[in-house]
C-alpha cells in the first residue's frame, strides 16, 4: 500500500488519475468501506496495491482529521510509502509541516512531491525546489532525500514517479 497525502487542492485526484488512469490494466475503484469514504478515499490499483487517498488537511478540514490519519497510519502495517503533495506554486505551508512532522514522528518512509510545476516560471520552480530540497536535508530524516515535482496537466515527472512507485511496491518489472 502507498497513500497520497496533502492540503485540499493541492492536486491528489489529477495526480492520482495522472499516475494510473494510463495503465488499461489498471481497475480504479473507490472503497465501499462504509463511512470511511467521505473521509478517505482508498482505490484498488491492479491487483499489486492500492492508493490511499487522504483528505485535505488544513482550516477546510475537520478537527479529528490528525487523529483519524494518525492512526490510519500508525496500524497500516504494510504501507510501503507516503507520498506527502506540496503545491510548488506556493512552497511547503505550515499545514503542510503538520504532515512532515507526523511522518517524522511516526518514523514512517515518506516522500515529497511537488504539484502543479507546469503554473509557475522556471525560475520560481527552482527557488521553490531549492528551498524545499534543503529543508529535507537539514530538518528532516524519514524523508526520501530526492524531492520528485511533477504536473499532471503536462506529465512531467509522472514517469520517473510511475516507476519510483513500482519499484517500491516491488512492481518493477
Ligand atoms: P485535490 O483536492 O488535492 O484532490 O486536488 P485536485 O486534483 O482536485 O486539484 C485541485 C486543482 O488544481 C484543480 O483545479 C486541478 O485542475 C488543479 N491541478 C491539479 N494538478 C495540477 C497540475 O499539475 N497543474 C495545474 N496547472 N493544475 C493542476
Amino acid at each position: 500500500i502507498v497513500c497520497f497525502i496533502g492540503r485540499s487542492n493541492v492536486g491528489k485526484s489529477s495526480l492520482i488519475k495522472a499516475l494510473f488512469s494510463l495503465a488499461p490494466e489498471v481497475e480504479v475503484r473507490v472503497s465501499k468501506k462504509p463511512g470511511h469514504t467521505k473521509k478517505m478515499n482508498f482505490f484498488k490499483v491492479g491487483k499489486h496495491f492500492t492508493v490511499v487517498d487522504m483528505p485535505g488537511y488544513g482550516y477546510r478540514a475537520p478537527e479529528d482529521f490528525v487523529d483519524m490519519v494518525e492512526t490510519y497510519l500508525k496500524e497500516r502495517r504494510n504501507l510501503k510509502r507516503t507520498f506527502l503533495l506540496v503545491d510548488s506554486v506556493v512552497g511547503i505551508q505550515k499545514t503542510d509541516t503538520i504532515a512532515i512532522e507526523m511522518c517524522e514522528e511516526f518514523a514512517l518512509p515518506y516522500v515529497i512531491v511537488l504539484t502543479k510545476i507546469d503554473k509557475s516560471s522556471k525560475g520560481h520552480l527552482l527557488k521553490q525546489v531549492l528551498q524545499i530540497q534543503k529543508f529535507v536535508n537539514t530538518k528532516t530524516q524519514g524523508c526520501f532525500p530526492q524531492l520528485f515535482p511533477v504536473s499532471a496537466v503536462t506529465f512531467s515527472g509522472i514517469h520517473l514517479l510511475r516507476c519510483f512507485i513500482a519499484s517500491v511496491t516491488g512492481n518493477l518489472d
